[in-house]
Parts: C-alpha cells; sequence; structure tokens
C-alpha cells in the first residue's frame, strides 16, 4: 500500500513478480473520479533485457508442447475469466472509463477468443498437396516465431491483449506484454490469470512502463523477431521504423475514421440507434468509432433532428452507476484534445448541432467527461471529417447518392469499418463490394466484431494483417514447406518431370 491506499503491483519476469530494476513506480488514477487505482514499476530497458531473456529461454521448451496441451491452458484461462468477469469488468470501469455493460462485452471478448484459440490447439491446420513427381509427399507446417513483443493500448484493455497472446501462445511463441500506462491493473490481471492457468515461467512476461522506455527497447530488442502493436497511427509509424533496421515481422492495428451511410430508403430509428451506440459507445474511444456519418440528403434535416434529440438525453457520469450512458474519456490530454476539434471544427464552418463542451458540477468535476458531441454541414475535406478525434464527437455530411457516399466514405487514409443503412439489397451489395475497409456491417453501426473473422483494415489503419480468426495464425506462425522423397533416388522439380509424362 502507499500513501493514497493504493495498492502497489510488479513486473512478471521468468516466473516471478519483480519491481523495476531502477525502482521507479507510476500511478493508475480513475478516469472517472481521480481516485488511485493502483501503483505500477515505471520499467526501464534492463527490465525489458530480462523478460526478453526469460522468453528466449522458455520458447526452446514451450514450443515443444504439443500443441492441444497448450490450448488446453487457454481453456482455463477462459474459464478463469468467465469467473471473474464481473470484477474485472468492475476493475475496467474504474481503471478506464466504460460503462460496465461494455466493460464486460470486453472480457467476453477475451473469453470468445480463449476457447477460439484453445480449439486452435487440434488444428493449426496447413496443407498436404501430391507431387509433380513420383513416390513424394508435400506438405506444410506452421512454425512458432520466436519471442513476440505485444504493445497494447488502453481502451480494450482485456479484448486487445487477448487478441494478440492467445493465438501467439498456441502457436508456441512465448510473449513480453507492455500494457498501455493508462491500464496497467487490467494488463497485471490479465497475467496473474495467464499464470494461475497454468503457462510455464517465462512463457509470457509483463512489463509496466512507457512507451520510450520499455516499448521502444522491446521493439528494438535483437531477440525480438516479432512485435504486435495496436495503437496510434503515428506511434505505428514509429514501431515500423525502429523496427526495420532489424528486419523484424511487425503487425500493426492503428487508428481508424469510420463512417455510417444512411441511404434515404433506411429505417432511420434503426439507423440512429446504431449511430449513437457507434458513435458515443465507450466515450467514442473505440477504433471502430462512427465519426462521420454520411446521410443521403432526401433523410439529412430528418436524421439531424432524430439523433441531436437521442444524443441530448444521453446522460454523463461514472460507467458503475446504472444509469449512465456514456462515461469519462481516458485522460485530461484526451480531453483536451478532444475539445480542441470542436474549435477546429467551428473554425472550419461547421455547425455545432449539440455538445461541444467539457462536462462539469453534478460530481463530474473530478473526472473527464465530455458532452456527447454532433457537428452538421460538415463538408468531407475538412479536418473534423478526416482526421481521429477520438471521442464523442461525429460529424454528418450531406450526399446526393450512393455513389457520392461511397466516395466519401472511402475519401479518407484509414480503412478500418464502415456501414450502410440501407432497405435496397442492391445499393447494400454494391456497398459491401466497393467500401475500401477491413470490415463492413450492413443495417448495423460500424462496432460488433466477433473473434471468428478476420479483424483490421486497409490503408493507414494496418500494414495489411488481419487480428483474430484464422488471419491471426498467420501474424504468428511462419509457414514451412517440407518436402519428403521416398523413390530411393535423386529426383529433380521441374527436371525430371518430363520422364513422367501426362498419359
Ligand atoms: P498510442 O499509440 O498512444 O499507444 C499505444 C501503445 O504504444 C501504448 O502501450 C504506448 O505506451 C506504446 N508506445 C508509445 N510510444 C511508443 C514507442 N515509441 N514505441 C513503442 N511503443 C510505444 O495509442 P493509444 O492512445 O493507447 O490508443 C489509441 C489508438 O489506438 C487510436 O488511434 C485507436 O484507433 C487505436 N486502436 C486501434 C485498434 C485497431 O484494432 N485498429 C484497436 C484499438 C485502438
Amino acid at each position: 500500500m502507499t500513501a493514497t491506499g493504493a495498492t502497489t503491483f510488479k513486473n512478471y519476469i521468468a516466473g516471478e513478480w519483480v519491481d523495476a530494476a531502477n525502482g521507479q513506480t507510476f500511478e493508475s488514477t480513475s478516469p472517472a473520479n481521480g481516485d488511485a487505482i493502483g501503483v505500477f514499476p515505471k520499467s526501464g530497458p534492463e527490465d525489458v533485457d530480462r523478460a526478453v531473456a526469460a522468453a528466449k529461454a522458455a520458447y526452446e521448451e514451450w514450443r515443444l508442447v504439443p500443441a492441444p496441451r497448450r490450448g488446453e491452458i487457454l481453456f482455463r484461462f477462459g474459464a478463469l475469466l468467465a469467473d471473474q468477469k464481473d470484477d474485472i469488468a468492475e476493475l475496467m470501469t474504474r481503471e478506464m472509463g466504460k460503462v460496465l455493460p461494455e466493460a464486460a462485452g470486453d472480457v467476453q471478448e477475451a473469453i470468445d477468443m480463449s476457447y477460439y484459440m484453445a480449439g486452435e490447439g487440434r488444428r493449426l491446420f496447413g496443407q498436404t498437396t501430391p507431387s509433380e513427381l513420383p513416390d513424394k509427399f508435400q506438405m506444410s507446417v506452421r512454425m512458432p516465431v520466436g519471442v513476440v513483443g505485444v504493445i497494447t493500448p488502453w481502451n480494450f484493455p482485456i479484448a486487445i491483449p487477448s487478441w494478440k497472446m492467445l493465438p501467439a501462445l498456441v502457436c508456441g511463441n512465448t510473449v513480453v506484454f507492455k500494457p498501455a500506462t493508462d491500464t496497467p491493473s487490467l494488463g497485471e490481471r490479465f497475467v496473474e490469470l495467464l499464470v494461475e492457468a497454468g503457462v510455464p515461467n517465462g512463457v509470457v512476461n509483463i512489463v509496466h512502463g512507457g512507451g520510450r522506455e520499455v516499448g521502444e527497447h522491446l521493439v528494438q530488442h535483437p531477440d525480438v523477431p516479432i512485435i504486435t502493436f495496436t495503437g496510434s497511427r503515428e506511434t505505428g509509424v514509429a514501431v515500423t521504423k525502429s523496427a526495420a533496421d532489424g528486419l523484424k515481422l511487425v503487425h500493426l492495428e492503428l487508428g481508424g475514421k469510420n463512417a455510417i451511410i444512411v441511404m434515404d430508403d433506411a429505417d432511420v430509428d434503426l439507423a440512429v440507434d446504431g449511430i449513437v451506440w457507434s458513435a458515443f459507445g465507450t466515450s467514442g474511444q473505440r477504433c471502430t468509432a462512427a465519426s462521420r456519418v454520411i446521410v443521403q440528403d432526401g433523410v439529412y434535416d430528418e436524421l439531424a433532428s432524430r439523433l441531436v434529440g437521442r444524443v441530448e438525453q444521453l446522460r454523463l457520469g461514472p460507467g458503475w452507476e446504472e444509469e449512465t450512458d456514456v462515461g469519462p474519456v481516458i485522460n485530461r490530454g484526451a480531453l483536451e484534445k478532444i475539445h480542441s476539434y470542436t474549435g477546429i471544427g467551428r473554425d472550419e464552418g461547421a455547425k455545432l448541432l449539440t455538445g461541444g463542451e467539457v462536462a462539469g458540477g453534478n460530481g463530474l468535476d473530478n473526472g473527464f467527461y465530455y458532452r456527447p458531441t454532433v457537428f452538421g454541414d460538415v463538408e468531407p475535406g475538412m479536418r473534423i471529417a478526416q482526421e481521429e478525434i477520438f471521442g464523442p464527437t461525429t460529424a454528418l455530411i450531406r450526399v446526393r447518392d450512393l455513389d457520392d457516399a461511397i466516395r466519401v466514405s472511402n475519401g479518407v487514409k484509414y480503412g478500418l469499418s464502415s456501414s450502410i443503412f440501407t432497405q435496397d439489397v442492391n445499393k447494400a451489395f454494391r456497398a459491401m463490394r466497393d467500401l475500401n475497409t477491413g470490415i463492413t456491417y450492413i443495417n448495423a453501426g460500424t462496432t460488433g466484431a466477433e473473434v471468428h473473422l478476420p479483424f483490421g483494415g486497409t490503408k493507414d489503419t494496418g500494414n495489411g494483417h488481419r487480428e483474430a480468426g484464422q488471419a491471426a495464425l498467420d501474424v504468428f506462425t511462419e509457414w514451412k514447406s517440407i518436402y519428403v522423397d521416398y523413390s530411393g533416388k535423386l529426383q529433380r522439380a521441374q527436371i525430371d518431370t518430363t520422364e513422367n509424362p501426362a498419359p
């Protein structure tokens, strides 16, 4: 315990809970009311070196543990998460602010991923294929890569670590995990449960601390051949540059500027439900948040007025209070950034329809609360329609027709999620084909991914990889092709095939 009453936590390295080598600490506090959550090691390069050495040593045994046995540990982990779901959700609501039902959803996503990846222990399929030569067998198998450096953001503090570590582990890799400094206690709880589930010493290590001191050193460490990173575009670029000299495998999941299209023929009530959930859930701090709403001319005025009516009824407050719809944003820096975009939108000539201010009074003064904000008359090129704000702000853009809507939706540098509300199947199929994003929803908002389909985006949202589903296995394995010649003689591919011409 510290003077503020907060519990002190440690790094987990080589099967032991240890302080940072430099003895420094930092505190995690609640964005809802400033309460202390815990005190964590403010680690440095020495701690990263120790964790990587432990993971490297453990890899030699872990890669040889049969994959179904590795999967059984993940099954146990999933069951532990399920047992403690309410408790972890409550901790999440305190530490990062999202309302309780959404926090429980975050934990559920990790439970789903545990069971899905546990099952992979009995699949991890490769291919077998005939040879062009007689008496020859061939197949491809997946090989683990080695020590995986895992760097995560704060907005899905249990789900995102699960999307990375569980496929990494079932494939036979070991892990050094650096969670976000805004959500260290959830990272710590995640590792605690993996240990309880039976992960051997050294297979999973957690090192708390800053992006520069811990993250960058992990990325540059010569014994870490692969980095999986989720966070902002800017940090993703920095990670890519840091990893370049070591020619590392780099898996990036970055920002979004996702749009919901509402056509004249849409069910407007349903569209408003989808927009409210996607734009203001998690206070707009999801990578898939709908920060643009592209509306066909004929329904624009009706949609704008119904949406504003609904948004003005949203109740701000701590996420643990049942009546709260929208919790705080993550920290003061985020609050200031979000508010600065309100100024930018006004200066650009967009019309502030509701919100646009820091919320205070009624017990909100000790937290970071921002009024749900809707801008109207937004032009597609404005900064509020182009840049990721990562807060409860959305921009209404008026368009003529479907072609215009798709052009505007695609006209940003990101390509994560998109959505269209229409009752016309032809329009829906054209949108499915032409929206240039990794995820598209029909008659639903921009959020709501399930763990058994690939997750990720095009363009600046990433670098071509996908998280979740079967696609995740491609991130955490290398393919090996194996040729077995049982003819007893030298057979040369492409050359000796002429001795066996087709009949
Ligand atoms: P961030 O980029 O600030 O930080 C992400 C992580 O990187 C943190 O753990 C941070 O400590 C670490 N880091 C910072 N500098 C580093 C460096 N130089 N080297 C290595 N690591 C470093 O992002 P954030 O604010 O935590 O998260 C919000 C961002 O994440 C948004 O842009 C959001 O869209 C994105 N996000 C994307 C997805 C997705 O799947 N595409 C999911 C969730 C969040």
